[in-house]
């Protein structure tokens, strides 16, 4: 026998009993976004390596390490590791943002060459919503309530706490920066290998660390809150009055700074303790100077993006995935000569008057027994037994199959009435 070919690691199949799960989340997502009036965007998996090098920084985890990059004939490619970058790149290359105002919303793969785990894999989806030509904190605090909507919409609203920070103008940001390389150079001894690097290349990054001691020494940091621009304090004031009006619970995580580059301000993160280690599942903020930094006209821009792999993990562990509707309501079984005919042309009599039914007609012949149990295994509500004497008489059978109510024997002419009779009782 030929070796079987596997998939690659990190990247995963989603076979047919999970993909329920991931309509019913991606179906809650985009119903939010556009109860909020948003439109969708699709841009290419593959750009030019540059974007990503240019937006999300040189010295970041993603650019470093994560890109899946080659070279075709010549020009260096990349499978995105995000969306904002190409959704900016697309934005400027079809004129949509400069002197516009324009709420978009997208959704697929990324790709990041990580150590797969739990929450964490190679190949992973992110759903995101970018804002462009608006500064002011009211829509910092809409992409929030949008998001605080899902989650409740989700049920998972109890299970996810806000996380929010102010990174500042740029230029309290390159003060700050002074501030906190001299408190690291103070401390170099005991940094990690990472940190010492970061220390020169991109000190932010150091606040990011994930390693314990590096966060233990890092307590007694200069905060960046006290370096913030007045505008920007005010900025922030007012984002936490609207949540606070809005009744949105956050906490202030001086900390929280990001692993791209190109956000000021705002940032945010929604995290859980339901998924262990891999505990973000939304992450954004505002990136004013990207549009400008990839060549377009400067207009601010927010938004944020959330892993989908997290929040199924979360729906499956928080076992809300038990409302998901059945694959099939009705199952055909047809035993006897000339029923294969009738049951094909009944079923699409069904689909043609009840199209919000699902109807499986079964295939292949076989015994009343195996095609009853077909019936069960298929989760029908509904059997439609066709018999030759159904047939005869041009009627058929109708069956509960959770027993809820009394069989019927009904005209072949009437079934759909009687089959929404029977599915509302
Ligand atoms: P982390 O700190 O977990 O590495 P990140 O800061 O790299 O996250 P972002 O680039 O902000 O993540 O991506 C937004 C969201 O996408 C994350 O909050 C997370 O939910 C999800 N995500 C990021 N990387 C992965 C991955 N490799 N596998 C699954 N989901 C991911
Ligand atoms: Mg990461």
């Amino acid at each position: 026998m030929a070796k079987k070919i596997q998939a690659i690691r990190g990247m995963n199949d989603c076979l047919p009993e999970q993909t329920p799960i991931w309509q019913k989340l991606e179906n809650h997502l985009k119903q939010v976004v556009s109860s909020y009036g948003y439109s969708e965007i699709r841009m290419p998996i593959v750009e030019s390596t540059d974007l990503f090098k240019r937006s999300i920084g040189d010295v970041t985890d993603i650019v470093e390490k994560e890109m899946y990059t080659f070279d075709d004939g010549g020009d260096s490619l990349t499978l995105r590791p995000e969306g904002t970058a190409s959704c900016v790149r697309a934005g400027n290359e079809h004129g949509l943002l400069y002197n516009q105002e324009r709420r978009m919303w997208y959704m697929g793969p990324m790709f990041r060459h990580e150590r797969p785990q739990k929450g964490r894999y190679r190949q992973f989806h992110q759903f995101g919503v970018e804002v462009f030509g608006m500064a002011s904190a009211d829509i910092d605090a809409e992409v929030i309530l949008l998001t605080a909507r899902l989650w409740r919409e989700l049920g998972i609203d109890k299970h996810v706490e806000l996380q929010l920070n102010s990174l500042g103008s740029n230029e309290a940001r390159a003060v700050y920066r002074d501030a906190l390389v001299e408190f690291l150079t103070q401390h170099e001894a005991s940094l990690d290998e990472d940190s010492k690097r970061r220390m020169h290349t991109n000190p932010m990054r150091v606040l990011d660390s994930k390693n314990p001691d590096v966060q233990a020494i890092l307590v007694d940091a200069p905060k960046l809150s006290d370096y913030l621009d007045e505008e920007s304090v005010t900025h922030f004031a007012q984002l936490k009055a609207l949540l606070d009006a809005a009744g949105i619970q956050y906490v202030v995580n001086e900390r929280l700074v990001r692993g791209l580059d190109y956000y000021n301000r705002t940032v945010f993160e929604w995290v859980t303790e339901s998924l262990g280690a891999q505990g973000t599942v939304c992450a954004g903020g505002r990136y004013d100077g990207l549009v400008e930094q990839l060549g377009g006209k400067a207009t601010p821009g927010v938004g944020f993006a959330m892993g989908m792999e997290r929040l199924v993990l979360m729906l499956e562990e928080l076992e809300l995935n038990q409302d998901i509707a059945a694959e099939v309501d009705i199952y055909t079984v047809l035993v006897g000569a000339g029923t294969d005919i009738q049951g094909m042309l009944l079923a699409e009599q069904v689909r043609n008057q009840l199209p919000e039914l699902k109807v499986m007609n079964h295939c292949g012949g076989g015994n009343f027994k195996k095609q009853m149990k077909r019936a069960d295994k298929s989760g029908a509500r509904l059997a439609l037994i066709l018999g030759e004497s159904e047939l005869e008489q041009k009627q058929v059978t109708i069956k509960d199959l959770t027993g809820k109510n009394e069989q019927q024997t009904v005209a072949m002419a009437e079934v759909s009435t009687h089959i929404t009779n029977m599915l509302t009782h």
